[in-house]
C-alpha cells in the first residue's frame, strides 16, 4: 500500500491516546518523508507492539513515548524512544527470543513473550533490521530501519 507517513503514525498515536489518556506520545517526522511503500497490517502490527511495551514496562507517571521517523540513505528509521523500566545489557539479545520475557513488577497475565519476536520476523520479512539500545531505569529505544522507496 501506498501509506502517507504522517497519517500513519498519527493514527497509532491518537489510538493509544485514547487507549491509554495518561500515556504522553509524540512523534517528529523528516520533512522529505511522505509517502512509503509498505504492508500497513505488517507494519501496523509492529507499532501495535512496540507502543504497548513502551506504556506496559514503565513506571506509572513516566509513560511517554517518542517515535523518530528519519530518512537515511535508501532507509526508513523508526525510532521508538521511551522512559519505561529500561533493560539490562545482559537481557538485550534474549528480549527477541520467543516466549522469553524478564522479570519485572510490570510483567502482566496474559503477556506471553511473543511480542518482539514477532516484531522480529515481519520486520526481517521486509528486509529491515530491528535493533535496540537501552539503559536501565532511564528507557530503551526500538529502532526499526526499513526499505525505503516513496
Ligand atoms: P507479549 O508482547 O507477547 O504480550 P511481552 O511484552 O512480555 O509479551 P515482548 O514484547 O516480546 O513480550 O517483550 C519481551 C520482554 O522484553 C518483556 O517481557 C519485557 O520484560 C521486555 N521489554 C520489552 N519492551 C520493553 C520496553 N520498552 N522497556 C522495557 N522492557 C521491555
Ligand atoms: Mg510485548
Amino acid at each position: 500500500d501506498k501509506v502517507k507517513i504522517d497519517s500513519f503514525v498519527k493514527g497509532y498515536i491518537d489510538t493509544f491516546k485514547i487507549k491509554y489518556p495518561h500515556f504522553k506520545l509524540d512523534y517528529s517526522l523528516d520533512k522529505d518523508a511522505k509517502f512509503f511503500y509498505t504492508d500497513t497490517v505488517l507494519l501496523g502490527s509492529v507499532f501495535q507492539n512496540l507502543i504497548e511495551n513502551a506504556y506496559k514496562y514503565s513506571h506509572p507517571d513516566r509513560k511517554e513515548l517518542f517515535i523518530d521517523i528519519a530518512l537515511e540513505k535508501r532507509n526508513i528509521i523508526f525510532s521508538f524512544i521511551d522512559k519505561g523500566i529500561g533493560i539490562p545489557k545482559n537481557e538485550l539479545n534474549n528480549i527477541f527470543r520467543k516466549f522469553y520475557r524478564l522479570e519485572n513488577q510490570y510483567n502482566q497475565n496474559g503477556s506471553v513473550g511473543l511480542g518482539l519476536a514477532f516484531c522480529k520476523e515481519l520486520v526481517n520479512f521486509m528486509d529491515g533490521d530491528i535493533t535496540v539500545r537501552s539503559k536501565v531505569d532511564v528507557g530503551s529505544e526500538f529502532i526499526v530501519t526499513l526499505p525505503y522507496a516513496n
